[in-house]
């Protein structure tokens, strides 16, 4: 089998394989994973700091318009708790995600947040943001605070379709700016889409694949789309694809991403593992070497509702580590204790420029 990646249409041909000729796919993949990031996994604590969103996406179920949600914001000590234990645990990171919000309190929390945490590990602990589209002055005091890298979904690469799922004042380009001013900053950049959007076909899924490369990010979290009962994309959940067919395009795109980005960070996310049981595992045998495990206080789990069903709401923390171990191993590769783990494929905006 050719896996030549220079066209959409070789992606897309890959994209359709099933049975034997994606077994080997995904072959191709981890050949190409352990060649260049190894077979360790990093450890990211997955923090979800507050469920107040300002926004209102088609298919979130944290979205302002849910007003059947209660909302939840962590206090600075539960957040502190949160890094402790993954200082003590070995996690190399930590993940501070939210919903979005843009006023000076939240953004100071932020900061103030980081400085602790920067001064309670002596700047072990590596910290990627995830808390939306923010000005490019935010996204530089909280680099300066300590934060490394930053997640920012583009959802879709088609200004087309990202119109279709979110509201008309939701813009495309600004979600581009945000991007390439992280990139600015000096952040490691992550980005990632939604797979089996509704009106996503294979076809825009490989042209996603191609945007993150062309966008040349340093870390991809990406993941099935799940549809939210209180939230307008439900109304179209009869143009879903089946779960299997789901999940095995979603492994079919781990592959294909890991053979065109040889050298990034790329998650086994959380939704991938509420897809389907081994999902996560699959996820790491072919492409992935970042797993998120969730770290947020078991009080406020139960509120962060992107989606529904989402895995290891109920695992308990001493539970943790044993059950991530096992995970681990059953993919093929070892955990690594203590490592940022941060993407062998970052440049600073100096070698940028040269
Ligand atoms: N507010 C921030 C971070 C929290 S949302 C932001 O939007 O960037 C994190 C991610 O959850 C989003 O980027 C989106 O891709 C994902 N998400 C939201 N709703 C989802 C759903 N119904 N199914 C799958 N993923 C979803
Ligand atoms: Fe808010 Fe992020 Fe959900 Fe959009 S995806 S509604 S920005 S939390």
């Amino acid at each position: 089998m050719d896996y030549t990646l220079d066209t959409i249409g070789q992606a897309v041909s890959l994209l359709r394989l099933r049975g034997e000729d994606a077994e080997s796919l995904h072959h191709a993949a981890q050949q190409v994973k352990h060649r260049y990031v190894g077979d360790e996994v990093y450890l990211r604590g997955l923090v979800e700091y507050s469920n107040l969103c300002r926004k209102n996406c088609h298919y979130c179920g944290i979205r302002s318009g849910n007003t059947s949600q209660e909302r939840y914001t962590l206090s600075r000590e539960e957040v502190l708790q949160a890094a402790d234990y993954a200082y003590k645990s070995g996690f190399g990171s930590l993940v501070l995600q939210s919903g979005e919000r843009q006023d000076e309190a939240f953004v100071s929390d932020i900061e103030s947040l980081l400085q602790e945490i920067m001064q309670r590990t002596g700047g072990e602990l590596g910290i990627t943001l995830s808390l939306g589209e923010q000005t490019p002055r935010t996204y530089a005091r909280w680099k300066k605070a300590g934060a490394l890298r930053y997640l920012l979904r583009i959802e879709t690469s088609s200004p087309e379709l990202y119109a279709r799922i979110h509201p008309a004042d939701h813009v495309f380009q600004t979600r581009l700016d945000c991007l390439r001013a992280l990139r600015d900053t000096g952040y490691q950049v992550g980005s990632g889409v939604m797979i089996g959007l509704p009106f996503q076909d294979e076809e825009q899924l490989a042209r996603d694949l191609f945007f993150l490369k062309e966008m040349d990010v340093d870390m991809v979290g990406m993941g099935p789309y799940i549809p939210h009962e209180q939230t307008p994309l439900w109304r179209e959940r009869a143009r879903l694809l089946p779960p299997a067919e789901l999940y095995a395009l979603c492994l079919n795109a781990w592959a294909v991403l890991r053979l065109l980005m040889p050298d990034i960070n790329i998650a086994a996310t959380t939704a991938l593992g509420t897809l389907h049981p081994q999902g996560r595992e699959a996820a790491l045998r072919i492409a992935a070497n970042v797993i998120m495990p969730n770290i947020t206080p078991f009080s406020a789990r139960s509120r962060y509702v992107l989606y529904p069903h989402k895995i290891c709401i109920e695992k308990s923390a001493d539970d943790l580590l044993p059950h991530l171990e096992a995970l681990i191993h059953a993919a093929g590769c070892r955990l690594a204790y203590h490592k940022q783990g941060n993407s062998r494929h970052f440049r600073t905006p100096a070698q940028y420029s040269e």
